[in-house]
């Protein structure tokens, strides 16, 4: 699944705003200035102080990596202290909306976490002997109070947080539900050779039969499986459906002596457990399938996480005869560093630089023909996703792509139709 735990792209200019350089004896901001905004120490020193009876009172000294002026992320209110740059210092800023982005994009359950972490820490702040002891820092937490009762900031909206990490558990425990009900379970979409439309393989993609809102899509659900860390669990279901399906596949395609592979997408989530690759090694192996006759697609960011880890975990798979697929090639990092270094047999070029492909003078045209020289200088086969029109093929054609995929040949189908389809696409195209 294109994954929904991305990091939030700044731009270059964001980024500049981000960083801030102070001189020593320079005031970050002023006990009593408005609240905007956190500060990570990535050189220097800051000094945080309050003032009582008139004088002075330093507080704290902190330095590298130490964050401070947090409460703005949790509401706006007044600084109550000052913080004074006693070296030379480079500072991030955490501005309350990036902070709002990423835990909004991230996880339901840790926003309402968090949402309820705060809340907590703004009434204990009010009540607590020590912040009483504090010169006017009784009457910010007051304000912080106040803004509580008036929930016009994301982490004071609890009652959103609720229903929405409400919303996501129910659905993680539907998930569960229904791989046990068997209410999850695979469609394939061919892949053919390009030009001459000979079938290699299939694609296994999985849809739910809810027995209430019919067909649910994955991007409807994938998502939130692997949020909540249950996707190996609907992965693994799917390879072994697929093991099942592969040897009736073959003794349909015996005939005319091919060998047509089926593809099983694994989310990136766990690419960094062992016990994963052994399950899915384990999997393949009591199935008795050959394994020449699986391929795993992963996506680029699934080896980003964990380099290394990453790279042992596909040697290993390569080892048991499984073959490995980089899927939505072209979305992501495509760095030519781990297409060297990572065992990898099938780059799939991402159907959005295929959709308009037929256009010779788009920029999509100039972006595959580099994948697919790319593939070629690696030893890699391409396939192209999302294939829709006739004149798809005649451009990938050109540009040498190997094979492809797409509702021009086929839509996903159910299992049931997969033996026929076989048949009749060796009968016509051999
Ligand atoms: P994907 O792996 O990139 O799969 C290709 C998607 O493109 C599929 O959507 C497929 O139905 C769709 N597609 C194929 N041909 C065409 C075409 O000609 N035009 C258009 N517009 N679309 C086409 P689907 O089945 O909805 O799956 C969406 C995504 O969900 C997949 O993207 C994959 O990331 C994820 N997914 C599907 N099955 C699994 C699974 O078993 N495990 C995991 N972890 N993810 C899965
Ligand atoms: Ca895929
Ligand atoms: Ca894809």
């Amino acid at each position: 699944m294109k994954s929904q735990t991305k990091a939030i792209p700044l731009t270059s200019l964001q980024l500049q705003e981000l960083r801030c350089s102070y001189q020593k004896g320079m005031t970050l901001f002023h006990e009593g200035d408005d609240r905007n905004c956190a500060y990570i120490i990535e050189k220097g020193e800051v000094e945080i102080s309050v003032v009582k009876d008139g004088n002075k009172v330093p507080l704290v000294r902190l330095g590298e990596g130490e964050v401070f002026g947090e409460a703005a992320l949790i509401g706006s209110g007044k600084r109550s202290a000052t913080a004074i740059a006693t070296e030379d210092c480079e500072v991030f800023r955490i501005f309350p909306c990036i902070l709002r982005d990423s835990i909004l994009r991230l996880d339901p359950l840790v926003g309402l976490l968090m949402s309820l972490l705060v809340n907590r820490y703004r009434k204990w702040r009010y009540v607590s002997p020590e912040f009483a002891a504090e010169a006017g820092v009784v009457e910010h937490a007051k304000e912080d109070l106040a803004q509580v009762d008036k929930a016009d900031g994301f982490l004071n909206d609890l009652n959103m947080q609720k229903k929405i990490a409400l919303q996501e558990l129910r659905m993680a425990q539907e998930i569960v539900e229904a791989v046990e009900k068997n209410e999850l379970g695979p469609y394939l979409q061919p892949i053919m050779t390009l030009p001459d439309r000979k079938l290699v393989g299939f694609e296994a993609l999985i849809r739910w039969r809810h027995p209430v809102k019919g067909m649910v899509p994955p991007a409807d659900f994938v998502p939130v499986a692997e949020r909540t860390n249950i996707v190996s669990r609907i992965d693994m279901m799917m390879l072994k459906r697929v093991c099942e399906i592969v040897p009736s596949i073959q003794k349909t395609a015996g005939s005319a002596g091919r060998k047509i592979y089926v593809s099983v997408n694994l989310s990136g989530t766990h690419f960094d457990s062992d016990d994963f690759a052994d399950e899915v090694i384990d999997i393949v192996r009591q199935s008795k399938v050959d394994p020449a006759h699986i391929v795993l697609e992963i996506t680029e960011s699934a080896l980003m996480g964990n380099p290394q880890t990453a790279e042992a975990m596909l040697r290993r798979f390569k080892a048991h005869g499984l073959t490995i697929s980089l899927d939505d090639f072209g979305t992501g990092y495509s760095s030519l560093s781990y297409l060297h270094k990572f065992s990898i047999d099938i780059l799939k070029v991402d159907q959005s630089f295929v959709s308009d492909i037929h256009n010779k003078n788009s920029k999509s045209f100039d972006v595959v023909r580099a994948i697919v020289s790319l593939a070629k200088t690696f030893n890699l086969s391409t396939v192209a996703e999302g294939i829709e029109y006739e004149e798809d093929i005649v451009a990938l054609t050109a540009l040498g792509c190997d094979s492809g995929q797409g509702y021009f040949f086929s839509k996903p189908m159910p299992v049931d139709n997969v033996l026929d389809f076989v048949k009749e696409s060796i009968e016509k195209y051999g």
